[in-house]
Parts: structure tokens; C-alpha cells; sequence
């Protein structure tokens, strides 16, 4: 485990910590590297998109840097918008600003991220036992950065080298901030080779908690593991959707599919008086920290099983025992838009076996984390199972992800999560 001061004299200059380019505090775009588009591709950013692919860029001047901040121009060389460049992602430049006086320097920095928390703090989710998400990346004007705040720690999430390179910067903004006992540093798998991003692993500032840490949601309390956790620790999105699921649990045996750390199935029984839970994942870990957190919750009739989502809803649906609730909450399946039909075909297979397995006028909650999958793709897909089962589904509720992961209306790739609640005739 690395413990790193990002003001240390000796910090290694090669690292992604290494002091923010000079650039980036250029006083006005004016002055900076300019990256100029080709014909007719300038549109989107008009309208405030800020991922700019090599393939729409023309020429670029002044030499920039990986990091370094840009002015994006048109084809006619008039300004559009400022950002950080890398030439080793295909997004090559990520825009942070349409304003030609607004400097992407620090002050801009501490702004936005000032500005990310106060938006937390008007809906009520800086409770310190909470967990809830402070920055979400595009959503919050800050492309490539996620940080989530668990109980007294925060984990962030880098997905853009611009963004790795000023944690040095952003570090200090969160401390001043919010005040954590310590912070991890994570990356999402797979993107340290397509943005550049060679973070060293399980690296943290100021204290980690040896035993993992306890955060309450909705009055229930989770074990949260920093270090080994999936994602940043806890899927902190699906929050108000586990509550939406409660609703409806009364009196049912609840079948939570996916279950990690057992959100869904908890929420039944503590707040929907559900009659039972059999929660299953093919992760031990998880069903580890799912059975800790039943028993942290005093629950009774929680029941877990390992196994593959596929086979084990196949086998049950030969067999007699039906549920009235399911709750299918899978990873994501499609990492790229070229995967989505795939994806649709497997959300099909999933949703058809757990129709299989629903009593008559039993709830499905189901659910697609995939930004690829549109919305209204995913409610297609379950046309297509209301007609293969010949069951009817009436949509109860179309939910996203809570208040805290809001939806960039210039950047609908930020609308990731669906969670749909039918029932099932
Ligand atoms: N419902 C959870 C989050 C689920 S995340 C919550 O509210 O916290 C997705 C989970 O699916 C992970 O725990 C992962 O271990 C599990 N998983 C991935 N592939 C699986 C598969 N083929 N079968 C069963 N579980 C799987």
C-alpha cells in the first residue's frame, strides 16, 4: 500500500501525480495550443458536448502536451470551447469550458468542485454515516472524475489523464471541503490503457480503516470494504431504486439477483416485510459481505446461494419454487456500442427466466447499468419478453440513478443507470 503526499519535494515527476501542466493556468484561452475541427463536425460542441475524437479534429498547433489545456476551434478557426488534450485517448480533447475568459486553472477547479458538493449538500447527503456520490464526472462539468464519499472516506475514480494529472490540485480542494479521514484512488478496469492512466495500485492518502467501515442507507447499515470493494464500494446509484423495491416486497419471497452487498433483498425486509430472501452472486466476497450486513441488520430469513445468474435461474425455473418479487441487477453488459445487441439478447434471456419464475402478478425490478442501452431499447427488450412469455407487463416505474448521479442534458452518456419495476400477469 502506497501512501503518497501529492506536496512531497521528492514526489516522482514521471507519475500521473506530477505537478499540473503550466498551461493549465494560462490566464485566457487565447493563449493557449489550439486544437482546430474538421468541416462540419463542430456541431456537438456547439451544443456543449465535451468529447472531442481524433477523428473529428483537423490540425493542432502550439505542440500541447498530454494534459495541457486547448482552445477547440472551428473550422474556420473561431473559438468553441476550452480543454485538456491526450493524444493517447481516442477522446482527444475533453472540454470543461465555453467561456474564452474563463482560465481551466485551479480557482476553475476548486469552483467546480465547490459547486458539485453544495448541490450534495442541498439534497441532504452529507450525513456523515451516509454514503453518497460528490462528483460525477461530466454530469458535474468535471469529465473523467468521480468521487463518492463513504462515511468519513472518499474514493475516487479517475478516468481522464487531464484529471489524473491535478489530483495534486483536487486532492487539497476535498480536504479543505469535506474534511475525510482518508481517500483511495481507484480506476474503472480497462480504462488506464485507453486514456493513458498508469496509476499505482491501492494508492490512498491520510488513514485507511484496517476493518472495513460501516455506512447507513435508508436506516439500514452496510459494511463497506475501501480497498477490495467493487466499484468505489458500495453501488451507491441504486440507493432510492433498493427503497422503490421495498414497496412492493410485502408478504413476498423476494429472489435478489446480483445481489453484491445485498441492498435490494435488505431493503424488503427491513422496510417492505417481506416473508423471505435468497440472494445470490457469483462473487464469494460478495455473498460474504451480503450475509455480514443481514446479520449487522438483525434479519431473519436470508438465504444466500454462489452461482452463475444464468445457470442458477435456469435450474430454478425447472424446478417448482416460484418468487413474487425479482430483482435482476447485472454488470454492465456492453462496454461498447458495437456490443449493444448482444447485450439486448442476453438482457432478453435474463428477464424471460426471471418472468419464468414470478407468480402470477409478482414484480420484476429490473435493471441496466449499461449506457450503450438506451432506454428505450431496454423497454423494447421487454416488450420482446411480455411476448415470448405471453405475460403481460405493466410498467409501474421507469427509475434512474438517485439525485446525486445527475444526467448531463449535453451529454446523455451521463444516463447510464434504468431500473424498470413492472408487474408481471
Ligand atoms: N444489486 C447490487 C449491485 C450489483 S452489481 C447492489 O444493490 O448493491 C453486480 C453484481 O453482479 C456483482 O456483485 C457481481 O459479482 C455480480 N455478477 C457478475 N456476473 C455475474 C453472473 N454471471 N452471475 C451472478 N452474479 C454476477
Amino acid at each position: 500500500m502506497s501512501q503518497q503526499n501529492p506536496r512531497d519535494a521528492n514526489f516522482d515527476h514521471e507519475s500521473p501525480y506530477s505537478a499540473a501542466p503550466t498551461s493549465a493556468t494560462a490566464a485566457m484561452a487565447g493563449g493557449l495550443p489550439t486544437v482546430r475541427l474538421k468541416p462540419r463536425k463542430s456541431r456537438p460542441f456547439y451544443g456543449r458536448h465535451p468529447w472531442v475524437l481524433d477523428s473529428a479534429v483537423e490540425s493542432i498547433t502550439g505542440l500541447p502536451g498530454d494534459g495541457d489545456a486547448v482552445q477547440l476551434l472551428n473550422e474556420k478557426g473561431k473559438f468553441i470551447a476550452t480543454g485538456y488534450y491526450n493524444s493517447q485517448s481516442r477522446i482527444r480533447v475533453r472540454l470543461y469550458s465555453w467561456n474564452p475568459t474563463e482560465a481551466l486553472d485551479e480557482a476553475w477547479l476548486a469552483g467546480k468542485i465547490v459547486a458539485a458538493i453544495e448541490l450534495r449538500r442541498q439534497l441532504g447527503l452529507l450525513e456523515p454515516s451516509s454514503a453518497a456520490r460528490m462528483i460525477f464526472s461530466e454530469s458535474d462539468g468535471l469529465s473523467g472524475l468521480i468521487v463518492d464519499r463513504l462515511g468519513d472516506y472518499l474514493a475516487i475514480q479517475v478516468n481522464a489523464l487531464a484529471m489524473a494529472r491535478r489530483l495534486p490540485q483536487i486532492i487539497p480542494i476535498l480536504q479543505r471541503e469535506l474534511r475525510p479521514h482518508g481517500i483511495v484512488i481507484k480506476q474503472e478496469r480497462g480504462i488506464g490503457p485507453l486514456e493513458g492512466v498508469h496509476l499505482p495500485p491501492e494508492t490512498h492518502w491520510g488513514e485507511l480503516p484496517a476493518a472495513p467501515l460501516t455506512i447507513t442507507e435508508h436506516h439500514i447499515k452496510y459494511a463497506v470494504d475501501l480497498r477490495t470493494g467493487q466499484k468505489t464500494g458500495f453501488y451507491i446509484d441504486q440507493r432510492d431504486n433498493r427503497r422503490a423495491a421495498a414497496k412492493y416486497a410485502s408478504g413476498r419471497r423476494v429472489l435478489d439477483m446480483f445481489c453484491y452487498s445485498g441492498g435490494f433483498g435488505l431493503n424488503c425486509l427491513v422496510h417492505g416485510d417481506a416473508q423471505s430472501v435468497l440472494a445470490v452472486d457469483s462473487s464469494a466476497a460478495a455473498l460474504h459481505l451480503a450475509g455480514e450486513n443481514a446479520r449487522l441488520n438483525h434479519t431473519s430469513d436470508w438465504h444466500s446461494q454462489q452461482a452463475d445468474a444464468f445457470d442458477h435461474l435456469a435450474g430454478l425455473a425447472t424446478g417448482p419454487e416460484r418468487f413474487g418479487l425479482v430483482v435482476l441487477d447485472p454488470p454492465k453488459f456492453a462496454n461498447k456500442r458495437s456490443a449493444v445487441d448482444e447485450a439486448l439478447m442476453a438482457y432478453h434471456r435474463l428477464n424471460r427466466l426471471a418472468v419464468e419464475l414470478l407468480e402470477p402478478q409478482g414484480i420484476l425490478v429490473t435493471c441496466c447499468c449499461s449506457g450503450h442501452v438506451l432506454r428505450e431499447d431496454f423497454l423494447h427488450m421487454l416488450g420482446g419478453v411480455a411476448q415470448r412469455s405471453g405475460r403481460d407487463l405493466q410498467i409501474l416505474e421507469q427509475r434512474g440513478a438517485a439525485a446525486d448521479h445527475p444526467v448531463s442534458a449535453t451529454c446523455l452518456e451521463t444516463e447510464y443507470l434504468k431500473c424498470v419495476i413492472c408487474r408481471v400477469g
